[in-house]
């Protein structure tokens, strides 16, 4: 069965190694097929092309959307979209220009409250690639604020928490129509993170959802019963990923850690040539 991870992060967002950096690990760790999903950006995708040229590993092009609905966030992956769709890239220059902003907000709200950290530091974290609260987090760490990121995160920056500051919400619904646009495939990630996920997989199997992520590193064998059978009313493919942010990280996966569904790589191929063809 072939070694698979089609959910991970690289420094053109959130993620702490660089496309090749992960290539180079896919490598020594013997997968066969990784997609890179970074937040709001396909900016690592070329980067890991060339890295794994000439090499067996399959690169898969991916996105991770950011929606948001009024119980949260809504996270959706999107694989196989067009790289060259100006329209598409046009939308994430956006989000990563909103990324950007809120950060600064962020910063300035955490400085209402004491807690004074530079934004250049923030940015040095995020390295040109889309802004995210783990870079704030990793300032926040840098200054003396928090003892890692897990900390800063409970302590100022999660969703509840006093230093936050939210995206311009973006629905589930037109995530994945963006997705479709681009000729992706539309799939639900992590639903246990998923504000009731059973009544969101079927709001979203009416705006055309292809899949849903099964196997996570935070899913025990009663939440990926209940998905597959969701899966299996609803039609949609099962995938699966770690969710690899980095080396290091206590809270995250390890890259590979996860083996997604048997036969999801084709099945997704499959629904991405439909997508193409106009089906
Ligand atoms: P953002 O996209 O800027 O809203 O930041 C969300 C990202 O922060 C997620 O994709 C995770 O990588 C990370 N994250 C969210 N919550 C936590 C948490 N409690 N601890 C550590 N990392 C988190
Ligand atoms: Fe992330
Ligand atoms: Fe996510
Ligand atoms: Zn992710």
């Amino acid at each position: 069965m072939p070694h698979v991870d089609l959910h991970l992060h690289t420094t053109a967002s959130d993620g702490q190694q660089s496309p090749a950096e992960v290539v180079l690990l896919a490598h020594e760790i013997g997968l066969d097929c990784i997609a890179i999903t970074d937040h709001d950006t396909t900016d690592g995708v070329g980067p890991a092309l060339e890295a794994a040229a000439g090499s067996a590993l399959e690169i898969i092009p991916g996105i991770e959307l950011s929606a948001e609905d009024e119980n949260g966030d809504v996270h959706i992956l999107g694989y196989g979209v067009d790289l060259n769709n100006a329209d598409f890239q046009a939308q994430l220059r956006a989000f990563r220009q909103n990324r950007y902003d809120r950060g600064l907000l962020i910063v300035e709200k955490l400085a209402s409250l004491g807690v004074q950290i530079a934004w250049e530091d923030v940015l040095g974290f995020a390295d040109g690639g889309a802004v995210g609260r783990p870079h704030i987090a990793r300032a926040l760490v840098a200054a003396g604020h928090a003892a890692d990121v897990k900390d800063a995160f409970d302590r100022y920056i999660a969703n509840d928490k006093p230093g936050y500051v939210a995206r311009k919400r973006l629905s589930p619904e037109d995530s994945i129509a963006m997705i479709h646009t681009a000729g992706g495939v539309a799939v639900l990630a992590h639903p246990i993170l998923v504000h009731d996920y059973p009544a969101m997989t079927e709001r979203l199997s009416r705006a055309g959802l292809d899949g849903i992520e099964k196997v996570y590193p935070r899913h025990d064998a009663h939440t990926e019963a209940t998905i597959q059978a969701l899966a299996d009313r609803f039609g949609l493919i099962v995938t699966g990923g770690s969710d690899f942010h980095g080396l290091g990280l206590p809270v995250k996966a390890m890259l590979g850690s996860v083996n997604p569904p048997k036969g999801c790589v084709e099945a997704l191929r499959q629904r991405i040539a439909a997508r193409r063809s106009g089906g």
